[in-house]
């Protein structure tokens, strides 16, 4: 019997973050091998520089070896994905409201194109971690977003379903309207999961993400825990567009709040040339609490539709 509790979650300030991340060495990866086969998980960090969450789940699973006392199989990978992105958003934007000019260096890491060709700093960080992605079984990026926001899942197509505590949406649908493939699918043989797990800088974020990290290791069978299996419904939005603004004169007619409803017809927003104007009843989803992007051309926020529960 252990005497840990698995699912212990830290409270850590930005500054411990920052310390941490300044410290990294090298790859900006740790590697926790029970030395028995099994899985191997990827638990990816700073895909974006400006969303500490994922920070906060590898600080945790860190700690005073929680992680590696308890492995029971397999091998778990900690990857901080843009790390020079992430050193940047630490050292430099204490105290910002906005902190998307941290996103990324060159270019969102996110939205990766057909051939890692380019020196970037983001493909050239792509090339070198690679291998390792592609090593995974299953992986798990966690992401947060700019505006407050219930915690969301989205999974992908080859995926089996799993709970994730604390997660009560998943987005369908949103892989096919991004602007590039995402991230996780370099991790070609892995199934991936994304967990946006609320606002940037909130620490609640930061002991959510801690709390799915904790239990994908469990219920993936990696090391003993008191998985549970949640029976609540998910409720699901299907996501249909991508808004990217025709130009940098357009801004949204108002601030949206996140699963705002917009009904068919209003107009989204306005500038020179046609107005955006909502073809059918939709969600706004990941929406931004500013009137246009910080990156013009960029997808500002999605529209979805919500499937009925059956
Ligand atoms: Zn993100």
């Amino acid at each position: 019997m252990s005497k840990l509790k698995p699912f212990s979650l830290l409270s850590f300030s930005r500054q411990d973050l920052a310390r941490f991340c300044l410290q990294i060495e090298s790859e900006g990866l740790f590697e926790i091998d029970s030395g028995k086969p099994g899985p191997v998980v990827g638990i990816l960090a700073h895909t974006h520089g400006n969303e500490p969450v994922g920070l906060a789940a590898i600080m945790g699973l860190l700690a005073e070896n929680a992680l590696a006392d308890r492995l029971k199989v397999g091998k778990v990978l900690l990857i901080v994905n843009n790390l020079e992105a992430a050193r940047r958003f630490y050292r430099e934007a204490e105290g910002q409201t906005t902190t998307a000019a941290w996103r990324f260096v060159d270019q969102d890491m996110n939205r990766v194109p057909e051939v890692l060709a380019g020196e970037s700093y983001e493909l050239q960080r792509l090339r070198q971690v690679l291998p390792y992605y592609q090593s995974l079984t299953h992986v798990l990026d966690l992401h947060s977003t700019s505006a407050p926001s219930e915690p969301m899942l989205i999974q992908s197509e080859n995926a089996p379903d799993l709970s994730f505590p604390g997660v009560s949406i998943q987005l369908q649908g949103i892989i096919a309207c991004l602007r590039g493939k995402p991230l996780i699918s370099l991790c070609k043989q892995a199934a991936g999961y994304v967990v946006e797990c609320g606002s940037h800088e909130n620490p609640e974020s930061w002991r959510l993400a801690q709390a799915v990290s904790w239990h994908f290791l469990a219920e993936l069978g990696l090391l003993d825990g008191p998985v549970v299996l949640s029976e609540q419904d998910l409720e699901t939005y299907e996501i249909y567009q991508a808004v990217v603004f025709p130009n940098a004169s357009y801004q949204l007619t108002k601030i949206l709040e996140s699963y705002e409803f917009l009904p068919q017809g209003m107009v989204l927003a306005r500038g020179e040339g046609e107005p955006l104007v909502i073809k059918q009843d939709s969600y706004a989803i990941m929406p931004s609490p500013r009137l246009r992007p910080v990156h013009s051309g960029s997808e500002f926020l999605f529209l979805a539709t919500r499937k009925e529960r059956l």
